[in-house]
């Protein structure tokens, strides 16, 4: 049963540069971004430390550069993460401010505040920024705010989710549910336009904001919306833009002033923020002029950049985005032209090229531009907030579908993957598939389940077995059923049954342990398509040791029920033991690097011999 909440309730865009909150009002049937103390509809993420206060929000990020080592920002890039993962190390890097392993190998963030040394967690950093969100909220709202709906990336993980939950909690929020980003997008997307849906309704949200990349393919029909595919990158968006910009002008500047300014925080800092206000400028104007006054070593620094520079040093991370735009497409086995909207979502969206790249791979068509991009993802998360609240009538009635990132199954005989729940499947789902046992008298079998993209099911990451036993002595070829369940929370359960003795099993997995890292999950879809040719291979062999395994059962059967035949003679008899002798060697597990042609050419070999004694015997 779904859970009404009391009070107010709220959608937070919890972004890793920008945050963002949302509050449906009820009689105006619409949401409304509130704005903060400083009348900015999008706060952002940074939280400053100082000898005598702490900052949230414009105050903190306008501070940053005069006190880098204790203006902490991109807190989401940790959450949820290991100090050791090295998405993390690589980020440490460009930071200012300091991060070292703490209890478990959980980052901790290492600040001075009145004078003495904090370390803080990133939950901790988070929790501080949705306070923030939340005091903006009360402020508006003239009353307290208790719940929230928070949104993620849609790679975010089981515990980044959690970890999301955990700084919400921190926060002082009751958090209501955890949405993905470009869900949330589309949400708002649909009420926006109010679609009254006739079939079906093709929509891809394009999410380019300050860290993270989400691109999904969504289904609108009868007011449900269905995620088709979704695909991303959790470390491209406009910091990286920033960055390409940075490093521009540091060699630049060596060349003009023959100094390096890497390795000064402060003064680097202060390129960045330049940089960041020159791009948004650039999405406008054609070209931009900077200057910081003595930004090292009392020298200034004066320059323009042109928005075809612009778009020249970030061209291939444009480019990047538009290949994840396709392989999302190809995910869903949908062409451009079904796709009836592309939503712009993201700060980053606003950048000319990237929309012209999009349009040109649409082929022309007009994108939505109609929602606020940095004000798309909360007006969604609002929208759900209501829809969990208690009193709230005039919002419509929509349902939101979540789905698998990754294909789940169960190792077969010979290692391999048998997929029973595909990757990119609206949940909650539950399929049952049928299998027959692969040998006589067969007790027991043992499941061990996989998720991922890999045929060898040992390739994929496994998470969890169980034995299915007591099964009844039979030949080979006896059915049970697998059934894989995912209920809406995300709890996958795997059972087997076997009918007739009615034989029962199984294991019920949540996300709690250790699940894959979305950098994890991102390689293991790549690595699938690297290794494509080498599973497929695999996948061949495995086929024709099978086929050979069904030939030496077929001979032995006829041979069996034929006892030794007076029709064949001692030499054939003999011809026929040596050929299952042989082909029981070649099956046999020191055999297992066997080449994939001799195996094959034996199958072919054993085929003539098996249709030669039944020619004789049958
Ligand atoms: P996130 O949700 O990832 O924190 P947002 O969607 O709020 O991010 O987008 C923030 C990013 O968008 C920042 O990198 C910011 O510089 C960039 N941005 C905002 N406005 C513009 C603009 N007009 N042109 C280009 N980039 C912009
Ligand atoms: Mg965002």
């Amino acid at each position: 049963m779904k859970r009404r909440y009391e009070g107010f309730a709220v959608g937070i865009d919890l972004g890793t540069t920008y945050s963002c909150v949302g509050v449906w009002q009820d009689q105006h049937r619409r949401v409304e971004i509130i704005h903060n103390d400083q009348g900015n509809k999008t706060t952002p993420s940074f939280v400053a430390f100082t000898e005598n206060q702490r900052l949230i929000g414009d105050t903190a990020l306008n501070q940053a550069s005069a006190n880098p080592d204790n203006t902490v920002f991109d807190a989401k890039r940790l959450i949820g993460r290991k100090f050791s993962d090295p998405v993390v190390q690589n980020d440490v890097m460009l930071w200012p401010f300091k991060v070292i392993a703490g209890v478990n190998d959980n980052p901790m963030i290492v600040v001075k505040y009145k004078g003495q040394e904090k370390k803080l967690s990133a939950e901790e950093i988070s929790s501080m920024v949705l306070t923030k969100m939340r005091e903006s909220a009360e402020a508006y709202l003239e009353a307290p705010v208790k719940n929230a709906v928070i949104t993620v990336p849609a790679y975010f993980n089981d515990a980044q989710r959690k970890a999301t939950i955990d700084a919400g909690t921190i926060a002082g929020l009751n958090v209501m549910r955890i949405i993905n980003e470009p869900t949330a997008a589309a949400l708002a997307y649909g009420l926006d336009k109010r679609i009254d849906c006739v079939g079906e309704r093709n929509i891809f949200v394009f999410d380019l904001g300050g860290g993270t990349f989400d691109v999904s393919l969504l289904t609108i029909k009868d007011k449900v919306f269905r995620v088709r595919a979704t695909a991303g990158n959790t470390h491209l968006g406009g910091a990286d833009f920033d960055n390409r910009m940075v490093d521009y002008f540091v060699e630049e500047f060596k060349r003009k002033n023959k100094v390096d300014i890497r390795g000064n925080s402060r003064a680097l800092r202060r390129l960045r923020n330049a940089c960041e206000k020159a791009k948004r400028t650039l999405s406008y104007a054609v070209v931009t002029t900077m200057e910081i006054d003595g930004l090292f070593q009392g020298i200034d620094f004066h320059s323009s950049i042109t928005r075809a520079k612009f778009e020249e040093i970030n061209m291939n991370l444009f480019e990047e985005c538009i290949k994840t735009v396709d392989r999302c497409l190809n995910d869903a086995k949908m062409d451009k032209s079904s796709v009836d909207d592309a939503v712009l979502v993201g700060g980053s969206s606003r950048i000319p090229k990237v929309q012209q790249l999009l349009q040109d791979f649409f082929k022309g068509k007009e994108l939505c531009k109609s929602i606020n991009p940095d004000e798309a993802v909360a007006y969604g998360a609002a929208v759900q907030a209501a829809l969990l609240s208690e009193g709230i009538k005039n919002v419509p009635n929509l349902v939101l579908l979540d789905v698998t990132p990754l294909s789940l199954g169960w190792g077969l005989i010979r290692d391999r993957m048998s997929v029973v729940i595909p990757k990119n499947t609206a949940i909650p789902v539950k399929e049952t598939k049928e299998y027959v046992t692969v040998k006589d008298n067969q007790p027991g079998l043992l499941i061990k389940v996989y998720e991922g993209e890999r045929t060898r099911a040992s390739d994929n990451h496994c998470l969890g077995c169980f034995t299915l036993s007591g099964l009844p002595s039979v030949p080979r070829g006896h059915p049970y059923n697998v059934c894989f369940a995912i209920d809406e929370n995300g709890i996958l359960t795997v059972s087997a049954e076997e009918k007739t003795t009615g034989n029962k099993s199984k294991i019920t997995i949540t996300n709690d342990k250790g699940r894959l890292s979305s950098k994890a999950i991102q390689r293991m879809i790549e690595e699938a398509a690297i290794y494509n040719d080498d599973d497929k291979k695999f996948l061949r062999k495995a086929n024709a040791m099978n086929a050979l395994d069904d030939y030496v059962y077929k001979i032995r059967n006829a041979l069996q029920k034929e006892g030794i035949n007076p029709k064949l003679c001692l030499q054939e008899n003999e011809k026929i033991n040596s050929a299952i002798t042989k082909a029981t060697n070649l099956l046999g597990d020191s055999n297992q690097q066997g080449e994939l042609d001799v195996i094959e050419d034996y199958v072919k070999e054993l085929e003539s011999i098996f249709e030669d004694i039944m020619g004789k015997i049958g």
